[in-house]
Formats: C-alpha cells, sequence, structure tokens
C-alpha cells in the first residue's frame, strides 16, 4: 500500500522530530545553564577574596621584614651599649634613645604583622566557605550532567528504532513517491502528505476551487495527486 507507507513514513518523520525537539528542550539543559553561571559567579567571588588574601599575606610578610630589620638594628645598638665600644655619656644617650625608638618602631610594625595575619586568616575562613559552596554546585552540575547524558540515551534508543521502522517503511513505498514526499517534506512537514475528503484537499488553508476538485475527482486510478493550489501531496 503504497498511500499508507506515504503516511507512515510522514508519521514516523512527525515522531522523530519530536523525540529531537524533547533531546534538545530537555529542562535540565536549562538547569544546568544556570548552574554553571552560578559556578562562575561564586569563582568570581573565590578570585576576588583569595586575590585580597595573597595580597594581605605579602603585606603581612613586609612588614614581619620591617620589623626583623629594625629589631637586627636595636640588637646591634645594644651590643654596642653594653659592649664598651661607647663611652661618652652624650654619645650613651644618644643609642639609648635610638634603641628605644627602634624597639619602638619594631613594635609598630609587628602590631600591623598581626593585623595582617588576621584580616588574612579572616580571609582564608572566607575563602574555605565560598569553595565549600561551590563544591555544592558542582554536584549539581555533575547531577545535572548524568540526568541529561540519561535522558539522552533513552531518547536515542527511541530515535534508532523510529530510523530501523522508517527504513522498513521507505522499501515498501513506491520509489517516485517516495522522492516527491522527501522533496516536499521540508516545507510542509506534518501534513506533507493529505487527504482529499470528496470536495477539498485538507492541507489547503481555504476551499479548493471547483475546477481543482473536478480535476482531482476524476483523475485515473487511485495514485496520490498533487494539489495544484497548495502543493501537498493528496490521497484520494
Ligand atoms: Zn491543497
Amino acid at each position: 500500500m503504497t498511500a499508507n507507507a506515504l503516511l507512515d513514513l510522514q508519521a514516523l518523520d512527525v515522531e522523530t522530530r519530536q523525540l529531537n525537539h524533547r533531546r534538545a528542550a530537555l529542562e535540565q539543559r536549562t538547569k544546568l545553564d544556570e548552574a554553571l553561571a552560578e559556578q562562575a559567579r561564586r569563582q568570581v567571588e573565590i578570585d576576588t577574596v583569595a586575590a585580597a588574601r595573597l595580597e594581605v599575606s605579602s603585606r603581612q610578610k613586609k612588614v614581619e621584614a620591617d620589623a626583623q630589620l629594625v629589631s637586627d638594628k636595636a640588637d646591634a645598638d645594644e651590643s654596642k651599649l653594653y659592649g664598651g665600644e661607647v663611652t661618652g655619656l652624650k654619645d650613651l644617650e644618644a643609642l639609648q634613645h635610638e634603641i628605644a625608638m627602634l624597639r619602638e618602631r619594631q613594635s609598630g610594625f609587628e602590631d600591623l604583622a598581626l593585623e595582617a595575619m588576621m584580616e588574612a586568616e579572616e580571609l582564608q575562613g572566607q575563602v574555605a566557605s565560598l569553595e565549600g559552596a561551590r563544591a555544592a554546585i558542582d554536584d549539581v552540575i555533575a547531577g545535572l550532567r548524568e540526568e541529561i547524558a540519561q535522558a539522552e540515551e533513552e531518547i536515542d534508543v527511541q530515535l534508532a528504532a523510529v530510523a530501523a521502522k522508517r527504513t522498513e517503511v521507505a522499501a515498501t513505498a513506491d520509489p517516485d513517491l517516495a522522492a516527491e514526499y522527501e522533496r516536499r517534506e521540508p516545507a510542509f512537514g506534518a501534513s506533507t502528505v493529505v487527504r482529499f475528503d470528496g470536495s477539498n484537499c485538507t492541507g489547503c488553508p481555504s476551499s479548493m476551487p471547483a475546477m481543482e476538485v473536478d480535476r482531482i475527482k476524476h483523475l485515473d486510478g487511485d495514485a496520490p495527486a498533487d494539489c495544484q493550489e497548495c502543493g501537498r501531496i493528496v490521497l484520494r
């Protein structure tokens, strides 16, 4: 039955299109896009806080080095003070004064180093908590990818079954008619092959002119006809 074969081909093509659409429009894809965007946002946050932490750490190292430098200088002065190299009273007083100044500066640098260390710890805590949140999103993404892969696999099995059935049906169709159908299908889709209901082509948007009705009614045999109005294949 050539006519039925055409309708079957059309039904199978509709099914293929629906399956492909379902595959492309899986709701998990939207969720995945959202999760990926959130992952990227969180990564930016992590990078920003981590950069701030690095900056604070290098500030800490710098003031620690400054404290060490000043401390070394004060140590050297103290050696001088107690080593007996300096004997003049005024020189001794000046040295003591300088040592006091240096110790004060050292203490100032040490306070800054402590502040920076605490700030760095606080930022490190923020990084850890942000990384925890990012890990949760990573899990969501992995889960969605798995769901998508599974859904795709299921749809692909159905697509393969439809394709196999289509090959079977196509083998039973009249080759010329099948070629005609293939040629028109991209334009007409699910209504490439339509029925003639006795007075109209069911694919035509408006009524068929009487002359065209008459022509189709009086065609020889029962082979499908072309609708001169809309260009569809009309089964009689
Ligand atoms: Zn028509």
